[in-house]
């Protein structure tokens, strides 16, 4: 693609950059963009030939970078079969059930319902953990994601999931898995069509086995983590969500989940896992020295009744923290306004729910200091950038890709606040996005996304649904 708009964004209210500690705000109140890139933050004045945004009462942060998606589900919320279930029955529930019954068209429909609303909240990048392979599939997956990613004007990293043998979860709805051989060929032939290294690369490919132990046996967890170093892409995969990670890789295996990874080659700087939520010190200090990230997924996590992950020890062990909404069947609310906002509440109340009175040893009376808003922000955009390995997006600064988003705060809960920076994350409800730019490209403005009828997909959506619960036999 390329980027000949140039923009000068005027008189923003506050500018939080995704980066660390003092620098994490400024100052601005102007950010020029030229040719897709930041080319200047300050107090400016319009040049000849550009177009300028009025961010008056706007706060501006980086384009959130979610690292953990599963967008077929987004047709499969709130099933009531799968509501009140944890982990392992939701899995046979909704997700496994109901996979095979996707045909193109309600892929694509779904891809579009979740980018809709990833693009609404601020996301400008996402990572798509899609496992939708089943044998003689009449479609390919990985074209109809790529395309409508496309169509929205959103970078796009493609985790190629999969399995080379049943999962018990998947109960009678297993399908056959594929051979390692057609697996490591679909992702030789990804990385052909779609993947792009460079640092602002609107396609990637990702090597990522749906569940390690359970996806694949670790002969071939060796092999893909050795595929995918020599082809020069990442790894990614589900970790730890549950106690029956540790409870089955024990048994099996004899270790913790994190020590099984590390003999399968399964750990370094370029694997990211998703939920992480149950660690031992010792797995949190071998993650953080190999400098392995995590895609926090504190909705789902809660949804789920999982529990919360420990991002704040994770980060001080060394490890990479980013944020992910997971797939909308385990988290009806898939935007990273609703998701960062749970993040921020749920680190501060688990440190919280450390604190003992101080006849007991206590220190702390709670556990407020743990995430401020700057560090939320950092997680959901730098540290996403810095998972995908996207060295050129995710931050404010001269010369970073022009990824950001402009909320403007013109709803009652916003007013009064006497910090506006804060307002997006903390506000718990999505502000008005007065522009979303991608790479310096316009992707939505005052909420809207050119050429989307948003009445129309919610029509399809509820035929769709009727036409799943058809296919499912609960309706006639
Ligand atoms: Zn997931």
């Amino acid at each position: 693609m390329k980027h000949a708009d140039s923009w000068l964004i005027r008189n923003a209210s506050a500018i939080l950059t995704g980066l660390r500690g003092a620098a994490a705000r400024h100052a601005g109140p102007d950010i020029r963009i030229t040719r897709g890139r930041i080319a200047a933050l300050g107090s400016l004045a319009p040049m000849p030939g550009e177009q300028v945004l009025d961010a008056t009462d706007c706060v501006v942060y980086p384009g959130w970078v979610n690292t953990h998606h599963h967008l077929f589900q987004s047709l499969l919320k709130g099933i009531p079969a799968g509501i009140d279930q944890s982990l392992g029955g939701w899995l046979g529930a909704v997700p496994y059930r109901y996979r095979g019954l996707f045909n193109a068209e309600h892929l694509r429909l779904a891809a579009r319902i979740g980018l809709v609303e990833l693009a609404r909240s601020g996301c400008t990048t996402l990572a798509d953990h899609h496992y939708l392979y089943l044998p003689g599939m009449a479609f390919d997956g990985a074209q109809i994601l790529f395309e409508e990613a496309e169509q929205l004007g959103l970078r796009f990293v493609l985790c190629r999931g999969g399995a080379t043998q049943v999962r018990q979860a998947e109960g009678a709805a297993a399908a056959g898995p594929e051979t390692l051989g057609q697996y490591l060929d679909d992702v030789q032939r990804l990385v052909r069509e779609y993947h792009d290294p460079a640092a602002d690369a609107w396609r990637r490919v990702v090597m990522a086995p749906t569940s390690p132990p359970y996806s694949m046996p670790p002969e071939h967890l060796r092999e893909t983590a050795r595929v995918a170093r020599q082809l020069g892409i990442r790894l990614h995969s589900h970790l730890s969500e549950t106690v029956e990670y540790q409870h089955d890789i024990h048994s099996h295996h004899g270790m913790s989940p994190v020590a099984f990874c590390a003999e399968q080659g399964w750990l370094g700087p370029d694997v990211w896992f998703a939920h992480l939520v149950k660690l031992s010190p010792e797995e949190i200090r071998l993650l953080g020295a190999t400098g392995t990230g995590v895609a926090h997924c504190p909705q789902s996590n809660g949804r789920l009744g999982s529990g919360i992950a420990d991002i704040v020890a994770m980060e001080a062990a060394g490890m990479a923290v980013s944020i992910g909404v997971d797939g909308a069947a385990s988290n009806e609310a898939c935007d990273m306004i609703s998701e960062t906002h749970a993040a921020w509440l749920l680190q501060r109340a688990k440190a919280g729910e450390r604190a003992l009175p101080r006849y007991q040893g206590g220190d702390h009376e709670g556990g407020a200091h743990v995430a401020q808003v700057e560090d939320v922000v950092r997680w959901g955009t730098a540290g996403g950038a810095q998972v995908l390995g996207l060295d050129a997006v995710g931050t404010l600064q001269v010369g970073m890709a022009a990824d950001l988003a402009l909320y403007k705060l013109d709803q009652p809960r916003y007013f009064g606040l006497h910090d506006l920076g804060i307002a997006p994350v903390v506000g718990g409800g999505r502000p008005t996005l007065r522009a979303l730019l991608v790479g310096g490209r316009l992707r939505v403005m005052d909420d809207q996304l050119p050429g989307l009828d948003l009445a129309q997909l919610q029509h399809q959506a509820r035929q769709a649904v009727l036409q799943l619960q058809r296919a499912a036999g609960l309706r006639a």
